[in-house]
């Protein structure tokens, strides 16, 4: 048995009734084998990015304990985003659901199928909020802590819907 880590995980969906999408996503990470769901932060709005004109983003994160490997865990996320109707088709283009493994413990993983911490997690806004939410005292692997990132990117274009 691996040891538990503490994992946080990103949510997005512009398809398909969006927050019913984050509603459901959330039911389904509650119930990953050999995890417990810990915390879920606020639900934020945000603009799509990538330039492809789309609806606008639902994002969230929550906050795991797992003994899952890292790869274990990412394969756990994407059947859940395949069972809500993931096509895969253009890089940013609109989704159903994006679940984004943001951080694995302490872990760097720089592989082609996983890198962590999530590239996204140093300028995203719609990723810094919601973990933000989470744990404010979080430091990356890196050592930069989440506040400096969250006082270094637009509040502007990001509001709280629930
Ligand atoms: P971005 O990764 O910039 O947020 P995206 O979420 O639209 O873009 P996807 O099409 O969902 O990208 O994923 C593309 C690939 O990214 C997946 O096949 C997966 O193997 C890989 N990937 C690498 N690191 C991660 C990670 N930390 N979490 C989720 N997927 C990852
Ligand atoms: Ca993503
Ligand atoms: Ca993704």
């Amino acid at each position: 048995m691996n040891k538990p880590v503490i994992a946080y995980i990103g949510l997005g969906s512009n398809l398909s009734h969006p927050l019913t999408q984050l509603k459901l996503a959330l039911k389904a990470l509650a119930e990953l084998p050999n995890s417990q769901l810990l915390k879920t932060s606020a639900i934020y709005q945000t603009p799509a990015i990538g330039g492809l004109i789309q609806p606008d983003y639902l994002n969230a994160a929550v906050k795991l304990q797992t003994t899952l490997s890292a790869v274990a865990l990412l394969r756990q996320l994407q059947l859940i985003e395949q069972q809500q109707g993931r096509i895969r088709g253009e890089k940013w283009g609109p989704r159903t659901l994006d679940l984004d493994l943001l951080l694995y413990g302490e872990q760097s993983i720089f592989t082609q199928e996983l890198m962590v911490p999530h590239p996204g997690i140093m300028t995203r806004n719609f990723v810094i909020f919601p973990l933000v939410d989470l744990e404010p005292g979080l430091t990356l692997p890196s050592g930069e802590s989440l506040l400096a990132l969250k006082a270094q990117c637009s509040s502007l274009s990001i509001k709280t819907i629930a």
